[in-house]
């Protein structure tokens, strides 16, 4: 807790509505509630809270909650005096924890600034000295505006001076907070300016970080769809597929070797097993294999990427980078350079922004680069979908086994592409500090 807000109201409902919920949340968490009350008399304020249903009296006897007028809180004569207020918010801070209560919060009625020379200084005294306070002992501090009674200029102030507005029932982040530590030269305009420029920035960023977070999160969750889809349908297919594989082996034990017959059910073997390969890729996809993580020694992989190119081999994260190598070649059909590198790195929060699968910690880094084709935008909306090729005689199947590998091992896939100017994929997976791995073996920047 801690915190500084304004509560600024149109209408006596609205002020009802919101002080009740304020005193009520605070007391049934065991919190104590100061009330300074100025337009309204305690007598009211009680009455709401009684009407829904609070038991205002066993409350106050026990002094958890406490009416205040200005006058004992930190006025004299309707002048604001911050020495008064200190005093009375730091003994009241401290005797809450003396009193057991699980906390405190305030709020004030302002209309006593109604009355007194309240000009915008004494004002921003007030709720400078209010933040100060609130933040040093824990309160939660709401001072409360009534719209129509106030000066426009006062009003603006008043924004200015509170990290969270409640506008009407409404609770808001305030993006017009100007911290006090910028105003201290009491307000110069170009401070404020200046401040107000800078939010403006802000939230232009905020929204487009927005933006951005929304088409990602649409992104991953339609590809999370279609691997479930996938999944499914794929597992469903195996069971099919392995039976007509069976069946074919019977059926081709029933031929002598050379007739028409037995080249038959060959031949359907060898379709259904090519169809089993596929449905396995699906199946990758779809996160829905069985894993055995173990841990693996990336370069010795990437070393080993010539022969590996030469067969199937059955492991998950030599079929990535072979997928992926593949794709960076086809991209280059009239030569290139293809640079497959690793490299230790270790993540930091900030750099996970934009990426919805990515976290910090140690990782591995395996970039596959070339300078082919490169991709458009659509083609990299779509990539990581099963079946999406751009090639004549592609399978659509490279990527998204990838994507659906990677994930499961706790990594990610980043990419980088222009069309004409290449490609660079990049893999993040976690880093092992592993027992049978030297650090020179996993040394980064080994290059192909
Ligand atoms: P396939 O290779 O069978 O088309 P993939 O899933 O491997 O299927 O790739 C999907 C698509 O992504 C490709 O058709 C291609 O348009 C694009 N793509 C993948 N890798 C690259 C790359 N390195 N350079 C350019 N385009 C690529
Ligand atoms: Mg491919």
């Amino acid at each position: 807790m801690g915190d500084h807000a304004t509560f600024l109201y149109q209408s006596e409902p609205e002020h009802r509505s919101v002080m009740t919920k304020f005193v009520r949340q605070g007391l049934e968490r065991g919190e104590k509630v100061v009330y300074v009350a100025d337009a309204h008399t305690p007598e009211t304020i009680a009455g709401y809270l009684r009407s829904d249903r609070v038991d205002v009296d066993a409350y106050l006897d026990r002094r958890q909650l406490v009416f205040l007028t200005p006058g004992e809180a930190y006025t004299r004569g309707d002048v604001f005096e911050s020495g008064r207020m200190l005093s009375t918010m730091a003994g009241e801070a401290e005797r809450t924890l003396a009193e057991g209560f699980a906390g405190l919060r305030s709020t004030g009625e302002m209309t006593w600034a109604l009355r007194g020379p309240a000009g915008s200084e004494q004002l921003i005294d007030y709720e400078r000295a209010l933040s100060e306070i609130a933040e040093k002992n824990h309160i939660l501090l709401l001072c409360q505006y009534d719209q129509d009674r106030f000066r426009p200029e006062f009003l603006l102030d008043v924004l200015h001076t509170h990290p969270i507005v409640i506008a009407g029932t409404e609770v808001c982040e305030n993006f017009y907070y100007i911290a006090p530590a910028e105003l201290t030269d009491h307000y110069l305009p170009a401070a404020r300016f200046r401040v107000c420029m800078e939010n403006l920035l802000a939230r232009k960023r905020m929204e487009e970080a927005l933006l951005r977070s929304m088409e990602q999160l649409r992104h991953s969750q339609k590809l999370e769809a279609v691997g479930k889809l996938a999944g499914g349908v794929a597992h469903d297919f195996r069971n099919l597929v392995t039976a007509i594989m069976h069946s074919a082996e019977l059926l081709e034990e029933e031929f002598q070797e050379g007739t028409q017959g037995r080249t038959d059910a060959q031949e359907i073997l060898t379709s259904a097993k090519r169809a089993e390969r596929l449905v396995t890729q699906l199946l990758a996809f779809g996160m829905r294999q069985e894993l055995k993580p173990r841990i693996l020694d990336l370069n010795s992989i990437v070393g080993n990427l010539e022969n590996m190119l030469k067969r199937v081999t059955g492991d998950k994260v030599e079929q990535v980078l072979m997928n992926m190598v593949v794709n960076a070649c086809e991209a280059m059909p009239d030569g290139g350079r293809l640079t497959v590198r690793t490299d230790n790195v270790t993540v930091e929060p900030g750099q996970c922004r934009g990426i919805p699968e990515a976290r910090p910690g140690r990782f591995v880094r395996l970039s596959i680069a070339d300078t082919g084709a490169g991709m458009s935008k659509d083609t990299l909306e779509q990539m990581f979908e099963p079946f999406f090729t751009t090639k004549q005689s592609g399978t659509g199947l490279g990527l998204s086994v990838a994507y659906g590998i990677i994930r499961q091992h706790g990594g990610w896939i980043t990419v980088d592409s222009e069309p004409g100017r290449g490609t660079r994929f990049q893999i993040h997976l976690p880093a092992v500090v592993a027992h049978s791995l030297s650090a020179s073996q996993m040394a980064p920047g080994s290059s192909l």
